[in-house]
Order: C-alpha cells, then sequence, then structure tokens
C-alpha cells in the first residue's frame, strides 16, 4: 500500500513540469506588459503615471489615488503636478537636435519651461551625456530644484557647431495631484503582506518596469489564490510615493506583517535580497529559506539606510518588516539609468525566476503555522497509519520520513513550521507536506496562539 504521504509527493511531482512552462509564459507575459508601459513619460507626478495605472487596471483591481500638491505629508510637501507635451532643440540649420518625442529620456525629468535661443556655450551646462558610453543617453531628474536639461548620446554631442540653437520645453508646472496605485486583496485575516514598486521612471525597463511587471502578475496570483493574508500592492513614485502613503495610512500600518519592496528583477544577475531593518522579520528568514534551498546563486546583504522605498518603511518610526527583493543591485551596472536599461537588457528567465522566488515566499509565509503533536509522549507508531516507509536506500524516501519525524518532534505548539525547516535544514514544502500528511491521519491539530488570528 502507497502512503498517503508518498501519492502526495507523486501528484505534486506530476505538478512541476506544467508550472515550469507556466511560469516561462508569465515572464514573457511579463515582458510583454513591460513593453506597453516603455514609452510612456512616467515622473513622480503627471499624466504618464495615470496612463500607466489605467493599464494596469484592465489587469489588476487597482484603486487609482490622488493626493493634492501642497499636502503636508511628514517633513515633506507634495509637490506640483508635472506634464510635459514636447521639448526639443533645433540646431542653427533648423534640424531637431535633440527630440522628447523620440525618446523620453532626451528630458531631464521636472525640467521648467523654456522657449529660448541661445548660444552653444549657454546651452552646454544644460546638456548631459556619458562619456564612457557614448552611444547611450542618460537618465536624469530634478525634482525638488528648479532646473532644465537636455540628456543625449555623446557622439550627437559630439556633432554640434557653434551657432545659435533654439530650445523649447513646452512643460507645465500645475496645482494637480500626486498619482498613486493601490490594489488590496482581502484575506481571511486582515494581517497584511505589503509589496510595493516604485511607478516614477519613464523609459527604463529593470528600474522599474519590472518590478511593476512583477507585482501586477503576483496581484494576479494572489487574488487567485485561497489566502489567509490579506495583500497590498501600492504603485507609487519612489520616496515621495512612499511617504505620502506612510503619511496617510498611519494608522493602518500595524496589519502589515510581512513586506517587499519589487525593484530591478529583470536583469541577469543573481537574485538579491536586502534584508529589512529588524534582520531577523519573518519575512527575512522566508526569503533566505527560500533563495537558500533554490538551487540558484544568491545574495543576501543587510539593511541599509539608502536604496529604494524600504528606506521610508523602515524609518525607527514606522520600523516595518519590509526588505527589498532585486537582482543586480541599483548603480552596480553600468546600464543603469541609461537608455541602455531598455526591454532587451532585461530577460523572460529572469522575470520568471523572480515570479518564482516571490511565489515560493507567499508560500510559505501563508504556510507558516504552528501545529501540536497529538501524541507526544514518545514516537507514534506511523506504520499502521501508512505513513511510515521502513524501506531505506532512496534519498528521497529518507527525507520524507526525515520530514515527518521533525514535524512530530518541532510540534510543541512553540514552533512554527519555518522554524522546523531551519532547524532539519530540509525545504519548506516538504515541512508542509509532512505536516499536511499528519493532519490527515489526526497526528497533528492546528494551534493558533491566543489572541492571533
Ligand atoms: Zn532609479
Amino acid at each position: 500500500m502507497a502512503s498517503i504521504y508518498h501519492e502526495r509527493l507523486n501528484q505534486d511531482m506530476t505538478l512541476i513540469l506544467p508550472r515550469c512552462r507556466e511560469h516561462g509564459e508569465v515572464g514573457r507575459a511579463m515582458h510583454d506588459l513591460m513593453a506597453e508601459l516603455y514609452p510612456i513619460c512616467r515622473s513622480i507626478t503627471g499624466e504618464g503615471v495615470r496612463q500607466t495605472l489605467r493599464i494596469l487596471q484592465k489587469r489588476i483591481q487597482l484603486e487609482m489615488r490622488e493626493v493634492p500638491s501642497g499636502t503636508t505629508v511628514f517633513d515633506w510637501t507634495v509637490p506640483l503636478e508635472w506634464n510635459v507635451a514636447d521639448a526639443y532643440v533645433m540646431n542653427p540649420e533648423g534640424k531637431r537636435v535633440i527630440n522628447f518625442k523620440e525618446h523620453n529620456l532626451h528630458l531631464m525629468s521636472y525640467s521648467a519651461p523654456v522657449k529660448k535661443r541661445m548660444s552653444l556655450t549657454e546651452l552646454r551646462p544644460h546638456l548631459f551625456t556619458l562619456p564612457d558610453h557614448p552611444e547611450w543617453i542618460p537618465y536624469r531628474t530634478s525634482y525638488y530644484k528648479e532646473n532644465w536639461g537636455f540628456c543625449l548620446r555623446h557622439t550627437d554631442l559630439e556633432q554640434f557647431g557653434d551657432g545659435d540653437y533654439e530650445v523649447v520645453i513646452d512643460s507645465s508646472f500645475r496645482s494637480g495631484s500626486l498619482t498613486y496605485g493601490e490594489c488590496y486583496l482581502r484575506g481571511e485575516t486582515s494581517d497584511e503582506v505589503l509589496v510595493s514598486c516604485h511607478v516614477c521612471h519613464p523609459s527604463l525597463c529593470n528600474d522599474n518596469l519590472s518590478g511593476i511587471a512583477l507585482a501586477v502578475f503576483l496581484a494576479q496570483w494572489v487574488s487567485a489564490a485561497t489566502r489567509r493574508y490579506s495583500y497590498r500592492f501600492l504603485f507609487i513614485p519612489g520616496t515621495i510615493g512612499s511617504i505620502t502613503w506612510l503619511a496617510q495610512n498611519e494608522e493602518m500600518v500595524s496589519h502589515i506583517k510581512h513586506g517587499l519592496v519589487l525593484t530591478g528583477v529583470g536583469d541577469t544577475g543573481s537574485i538579491t535580497y536586502k534584508k529589512s531593518r529588524q534582520g531577523q522579520a519573518d519575512i527575512d528568514r522566508a526569503m533566505a529559506h527560500v533563495l537558500k534551498h533554490s538551487g540558484e546563486p544568491y545574495r543576501i546583504i543587510d539593511f541599509f539606510p539608502y536604496g529604494y522605498d524600504e528606506r521610508q518603511y523602515c524609518s525607527p518610526g514606522f520600523d516595518l518588516p519590509v526588505g527589498c527583493f532585486m537582482r543586480t543591485p541599483h548603480g552596480q551596472y553600468p546600464e543603469y539609468h541609461s537608455s541602455a536599461d531598455n526591454l532587451d537588457f532585461v530577460k523572460v528567465q529572469s522575470l520568471a525566476q523572480s515570479y518564482r522566488r516571490c511565489l515560493d515566499v507567499f508560500e510559505l509565509l501563508e504556510g507558516n503555522r504552528r501545529y501540536l503533536n497529538q501524541n507526544s509522549k514518545c514516537e507514534p507508531q506511523l506504520g499502521r497509519r501508512g505513513l511510515y516507509r521502513a524501506v531505506a536506500g532512496q534519498q528521497e524516501k529518507q527525507w520524507t520520513e526525515l520530514a515527518l519525524f521533525w514535524v512530530l518532534n518541532g510540534s510543541d505548539r512553540h514552533h512554527t513550521l519555518l522554524d522546523i525547516a531551519e532547524r532539519a535544514d530540509l525545504p519548506f514544502d516538504k515541512i508542509k507536506s509532512a505536516a499536511e500528511a499528519l493532519l490527515e491521519v489526526g497526528l497533528l491539530k492546528e494551534y493558533r496562539k491566543p489572541g492571533t488570528a
């Protein structure tokens, strides 16, 4: 007679292949979504963010929220809304030598309006290039200091001759709002998993259309899953967006039990996880466990107060258990913040792998429960329950039995399945399958700590 446990295992094995195919398709679909969003000129405010969120609304249940310019958010103020209709530089021969409509990185984000003829000497301090990568257009912003500028290929700049240039930036600053998107998916309890990504970058792919695409596909998965946790996905402009959200939702943050900032998840580098400020929060342990058992190279780095929105979530007044999931950290690849961070730079395989690891973490968090061994005085007799396999030899059988023993031994109401998996040094899903098999034969009972959901 095959044991319940082995039948379960075989069923799981039959699921593995279709799931791999499915994840490859998800990677492709994420890339397609990025291609759709790529041409849009986004900034920390303005129509580009709304246009982006409207596209996401076709896929997930996303609320678009508007916070008026001038709103005080802790030590900051929501800025004026910036929009741009056109921007170019015309040379003395009447040719547009820089044209925003060809690539939105050509215009420095938040550039003030300009309409003026000027000499190259006067124009030059407003032009930015990357001499080390002469074919790439850099990405520059000037959000909180009034300025204007153009970014261009260094090879193009070298063609600029003397004479008067016509400079036009048809941009506007108006009292409008900061726009962000929020997708809240209610689970069995009000305890929350927060997923946050920045939506303020224009035509740049790894940073951070990849994070946006990953958040969308994770939200789709969550909405179809039976879930204990509620999930909140935030699509916000970097820094000012998380500060604004925290300022306006301060009373809700106590629900956040686990969180991830998603950024740069499509390059070919290995996965990097930056721990929360707490360092040993469940999310940090869950991510470390999943990566360790993934069989793939990865890197775990300690928290530092620089980077993305984890800086705000992990500020000492909040100190939320929010880590940052990425591949190659920002600034550590030359394409970062340049036109070379394009659709070719991000790979379907990397996107699919990032998706898979985040799902592993969600599955771990959902399944991480405490149990109570119902036969805790000495070992129960597994053989007569169809759980024990005396046949030695096959490694797989050994660990299945080992997992059963670890779960029985660890289920003393004090330890979660993650505690047990860490101590046993076995993958969480094996420990969880063992717990499910033991539950089925009545050897375990779920234990809920008084006062917990
Ligand atoms: Zn960036």
